[in-house]
């Protein structure tokens, strides 16, 4: 059976090259152009000989993802894309799975956010993603894909990428480490690893072994990844409510794991916090913010709560009574959010590095949060 050759890193196509009976250097020659011009053909390696190329496309294929539709936010520089699979359900063929990613322009950056699992079987009650359940991982090529795919469609080089999108990116570990290695190679993307973000919801020991990872010799060109954690409430219980994982782990072992990740790696650690009006913005909170702020150098990214098609249950139910027909998504934002303001500048008050992230995209369900595919 042909594999696709997305899949595999440089030094894996270097031991698939030698079992080609072929010399080493001729690895290099293949990765490059897959990963920085992004080909669709053997044909379109021109610096190997015509007979290794037929030998390539007897044993491989280059699988990349097809694009169904691009929306374009009318009021953000913010386009989504859906994506269709090459590989269908391994339990039901016959459904053809759809993954979202979003490319963000602003201020001369352009951000790709990546999806990491066709769904998540974590779910956050706030996220629209956690509503679909987890279908399955994808495969390393279907992550870089993406942004391949966003790349050939804009022309737009990515400055950044963050793993955002739909999925808990420490549940496809292997495919996460292979698509960070790739993205960073001086032979593939070759972007800086202190251009990439991965976010995670924390679950025991990852961290700790993200860490342990990206200090190894061989992963030296992943050694500057940042790690959002997705915060949200500084109190075990609210955050057991609204993140059911979190009852299996604890912000004691969670916080201890970030230090370990900071005092290895010395990158800042950073916090992600979605605004939940009477739920995690009391006077109580903003003094557990403040000591955890002092915990290791970070800073905190505060996030808009954003509508999304799902009923909410408790403790986010309060967010179901808005009458969404008699209003529009940005009125929605701000009466989803009253206070945000003022709750940012206490937290400033405090001497707190805090960021306020924009809602870019939420008028085409791109915003944090809002990514969900129902197949
Ligand atoms: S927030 Fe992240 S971890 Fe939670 S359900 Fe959504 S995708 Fe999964």
């Amino acid at each position: 059976m042909k594999r696709n050759i997305l899949n595999y890193t440089l030094p894996e196509l270097e031991l698939i090259v030698k079992e080609l009976k072929e010399e080493k250097y001729r690895a290099k020659q293949i990765f490059t152009p897959l990963h920085q011009k992004h080909i669709s053909h053997f044909k379109d390696i021109k610096s190997i000989p015509l007979a290794f190329r037929k030998k390539l496309s007897e044993n491989f294929y280059i699988g990349s993802l097809s694009s169904l539709l691009i929306s374009d936010s009318k009021k953000y520089n913010t386009k989504k894309f859906l994506f269709i699979l090459p590989i269908s359900d391994t339990k039901n063929n016959e459904e053809k799975l759809k993954i979202e990613t979003v490319l963000i322009s602003e201020k001369g950056r352009h951000t790709i956010c990546i999806s990491t699992q066709v769904g998540c079987n974590v779910g956050c009650e706030f996220c629209a993603t956690g509503k679909m359940g987890l279908k399955r991982n994808l495969e390393t090529s279907e992550i870089i894909s993406q942004v391949y795919e966003v790349v050939k469609a804009t022309g737009l080089a990515p400055t950044n990428l963050v793993y955002m999108g739909m999925g808990e990116p420490f549940l496809n570990y292997k495919n996460l480490i292979k698509s960070l290695t790739i993205f960073t190679s001086k032979d593939g993307l070759n972007i800086s690893s202190r251009r990439i973000t991965v976010s995670t919801i924390g679950l025991k020991n990852k961290i700790k072994i993200f860490a342990d990872d990206l200090s190894k010799k061989e992963n030296q060109s992943l050694r500057n990844i940042k790690v959002a954690f997705s915060l949200h409430s500084t109190d075990n219980g609210i955050r057991e409510s609204i993140i059911p994982t979190s009852a299996y782990n604890k912000l004691s072992d969670i916080y201890e794991e970030l230090t370990y990740y900071y005092k290895k790696l010395r990158t800042k650690i950073t916090y992600e916090y979605i605004y939940f009006n009477g739920i995690n913005n009391s006077d109580d909170d903003i003094k557990r913010l403040e000591r955890l702020s002092k915990m290791v150098p970070c800073n905190f990214n505060i996030i808009p709560f954003h509508p999304i098609d799902f009923h909410l249950n408790k403790p986010l139910d309060v967010f179901n009574k808005l009458d969404k027909g008699k209003i529009d998504e940005r009125n929605e934002i701000s009466l989803l959010n009253l206070g945000l303001n003022d709750f940012i500048a206490k937290l400033k008050s405090k001497k707190i590095i805090v960021n306020l992230r924009s809602s870019s995209g939420v008028d085409i369900n791109a915003a944090c949060g809002q990514l969900a595919v129902i197949n």
